[in-house]
């Protein structure tokens, strides 16, 4: 069997995610790997499917029991005989384990590191005496104290290439920092490794950040839409979880708290009802989440500002791992940084203390972005990623833009006339015409003094930053700040170049949702077969089957187990088990409202992700960027375009750069044939995180519109 045919056969899947085949392959010629991918990536995958074809045993290392139970669950459920070994076990249940793995009745077995290697522990002779073929260990950051999951128990397995030196290791996290990575090559002492890093992007996730209000009535209007979904919602305290979780309870929320300092049985029975869907919002410390592989968390919400990137990225990584559409929501107010600020200092260490603030800073930084929030985490995590990702509060929101040109020019003659020797608050107040001593008076003098009278200190601020940003003012950063001009400035003074500014309030647009592509009626009639099918077999619902294959059915509308097959997720033994039961609702429901099965629709779409891959209407952004498309489409152009939707030029462009990048509009469309070539170059050199030095080297006859619209294309997914 070849490895697509077993992903088809025990997983259900027709392709590969990621590098998942060229690590497999690896795998199958018996060399060491390290895969690194984000999470909901399809890790597993990358060992399961070799377990499948290999004849032997594979052992996998994890480091929590919740999490082996679920993969294991979820292995035998399709069909694949895996175990575990652990402390709860009777004798018994461990005397019966040892003779299925003596009959080679076992393909995956799973273990804590302590096991293997453990004081009193006799397992490494006895599993010498099997026929090994594979070592996966999962979450592998743990063995590293640079990581923010170090667990010493991991150290021990340094020893497995003693014991093992012929079986391949893959160690596989998604961790993406580069001192982490290795220090797990050097402390696995693989052999010759080879090392395949996936973009950490995760698509699915929507990214916001409001400013902090009243933050418990902003999460009662954001669960109010999503009662039926699942959720994380991330606190500070160990105290703010229980309140926050008992004010939701009188809300009729379905929800639990989760903290460090709970006793064992209450974290696991609000673990366990949480999975099974029993409660639907955990409300936790950060204690919660590693080892929850729940795949169809809906939303993440931070209502406290998390400390650093790092943690952030990971918590909001629990949103969406079955693929579908998910949210990140994060509250944030100043004050919260200040007391973060506060705690971040450590007595006596300097240094930790700068590295904490800086990581909060940045985290800060994250929080008051004008621009696409998914570059910025990407760029952190050194990844390059274009400027405009569709898909986060700052690119889905439209922003209203005003002709600033002359106000621009107002600002720009003040640090000219002040000789470039200024800071912002002193150009403020020359421009507002202050009285203020501070003010020179050979400066009260000049033509430009107070010409800005009209405009507030608060909005000259926001002017002034957004200037900064164009690139049209630069800020010096030695010692004391001082505005300075750039070599664009002169192009604003002598009028040739027009400055957009955004009007004050952002304003997410919001038309009315779009009808779903799915059935929801049906949709929810298969959540809740699936749940009688999950109370039998005694496992979470996800576990049976994911909520992106039911999301599917009820798109697809599959009339017979040949068609079901048709469906992701399906591999053989899942469509001989369950899918007679689950196709009773869909025939039902097409045979009362006379619908029929759209599955030849697939079929024909097999190669592209099925737009349903949303579990919600297409959102407002993909409603305003399909208006500028088939105004495209109906020949106007981007000028055109902007003049018909009262929309910035930059907006239209933006638009019209993503179906560049989604494939759907050619790149020749947008920018003529000779001028690729160059924009190319340009970005293979100088990388695509910032347009104005890119616009520069390229000069005048290129435009902003053309450069995106070549990055998008290069981004082609
Ligand atoms: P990770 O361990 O990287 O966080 P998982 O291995 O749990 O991710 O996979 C996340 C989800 O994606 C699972 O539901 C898994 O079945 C699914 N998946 C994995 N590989 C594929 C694939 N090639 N096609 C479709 N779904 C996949
Ligand atoms: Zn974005």
């Amino acid at each position: 069997m070849t490895p697509q045919q077993a992903l088809q056969k025990y997983f259900g899947y027709n392709n590969f995610r990621h590098q998942q085949e060229a690590i497999i392959q690896h795998v199958l010629n018996k060399q060491d790997i390290m895969a690194l991918m984000p999470t909901g990536g399809g890790k597993s995958l990358c060992y399961q499917l070799p377990a499948v074809l290999l004849n032997g045993l594979t052992i996998v290392i994890s480091p929590l029991i919740a999490l082996m139970k679920d993969q294991v669950d979820s292995l035998n459920v399709s069909g694949i005989p895996a175990a575990f070994l652990n402390s709860a076990q009777t004798p018994e249940e461990q005397r019966q384990l040892v003779e299925k793995l003596k009959n080679n009745q076992v393909k995956l077995l799973y273990l804590a590191p302590e096991r293997l290697f453990g004081a009193e522990n006799k397992l490494v002779p006895f599993l010498k005496t099997l026929n090994v073929v594979q070592i996966a260990i999962d979450e592998a950051h743990c063995i590293s104290q640079w990581g923010h999951d170090f667990r010493p128990e991991y150290l021990m397995l340094a020893q497995l290439k003693n014991e093992f030196p012929d079986v391949p290791v893959i160690a596989l996290t998604a961790t993406a920092d580069k001192l982490t990575q290795k220090d797990i090559l050097e402390k696995l002492n693989l052999t010759k490794p080879a090392v395949f890093v996936s973009s950490f992007n995760r698509a699915n996730i929507t990214y916001r950040v409001i400013p902090k209000k009243n933050s418990f009535k902003q999460l009662i209007t954001f669960l109010n839409e999503r009662r039926d979904e699942s959720g994380i919602i991330y606190c500070l305290s160990r105290k703010s979880t229980e309140e926050l979780a008992a004010d939701l309870k009188d809300e009729g929320f379905a929800a639990e708290a989760y903290h460090a300092g709970l006793n064992n049985e209450v974290k696991a029975r609000n673990q366990e009802a949480f999975l099974r869907d029993d409660v639907k919002i955990i409300v936790a410390t950060i204690a919660f989440g590693m080892g929850i592989n729940k795949s169809n968390v809906r939303y993440v919400v931070h209502v406290d500002l998390p400390k650093n990137i790092e943690g952030y990225y990971q918590e909001t990584g629990r949103a969406g791992r079955d693929g579908l559409a998910s949210e990140a929501l994060l509250l944030y107010s100043p004050g919260d940084a200040g007391k973060l600020q506060h705690f971040a200092r450590i007595e006596g260490n300097e240094e930790q203390s700068r590295i904490m603030l800086n990581k909060l800073n940045d985290m800060v930084r994250y929080c008051q972005l004008q621009s696409c929030r998914r570059q910025y985490l990407m760029n952190y995590f050194d990844e390059a990623f274009p400027p405009n990702c569709g898909s986060c509060d700052v690119c889905l929101t439209e922003f209203k833009r005003f002709d600033g040109t002359l106000i621009a020019q107002k600002a720009l003659s003040a640090v000219s006339r002040l000789n470039e020797r200024f800071g912002v608050n002193y150009v403020i107040d020359f421009l507002r015409g202050s009285k203020n001593e501070k003010i020179r008076e050979e400066h009260k003098l000049l033509k430009t003094y107070g010409i800005g009278a009209d405009i507030s200190k608060t909005d000259w601020q926001r002017y002034l930053r957004e200037l900064i940003t164009m690139e049209y003012l630069q800020v010096t950063d030695d010692g004391y700040p001082i505005l300075k001009l750039t070599n664009q400035s002169s192009l604003v003074l002598k009028g040739i170049q027009k400055v957009e500014f955004i009007e004050t309030q952002v304003t997410e647009d919001t038309h009315a949702e779009a009808a779903p592509p799915h059935e929801a009626a049906l949709l929810s009639k298969l959540k809740d077969t699936r749940r009688g099918i999950a109370e039998l077999e005694n496992v979470p619902a996800y576990i049976i089957v994911s909520d992106a294959t039911l999301l599917e059915m009820a798109t697809y509308l599959p009339q017979s187990l040949d068609e079901l097959r048709l469906i992701s997720g399906f591999g053989d033994v899942k469509l001989a088990r369950y899918g007679r039961e689950l196709l009773q609702p869909v025939k039902a429901y097409c045979a009362e409202k006379g619908i029929e099965s759209k599955i030849a629709y697939k079929s024909q779409k097999r190669e592209r992700k099925p737009k349903t891959e949303r579990t919600k209407a297409p959102r407002s952004s993909s409603d305003t960027r399909t208006e500028t498309f088939n105004l495209y489409r109906q020949g106007k152009n981007v000028t055109e375009i902007a003049a018909a939707r009262g929309l910035s030029q930059v907006t239209i462009e933006g638009h019209l750069t993503y179906f560049v990048q989604t494939g759907e509009l050619d790149v020749q469309e947008l920018v003529p044939a000779e001028k690729i070539p160059a924009i190319k170059d340009a970005v293979e050199s100088y990388g695509n995180e910032r347009l104005a030095p890119l616009k520069e080297i390229l000069g005048d006859a290129y435009t902003y519109g053309e450069i995106k619209a070549v990055i998008g294309w290069l981004n082609k997914t």
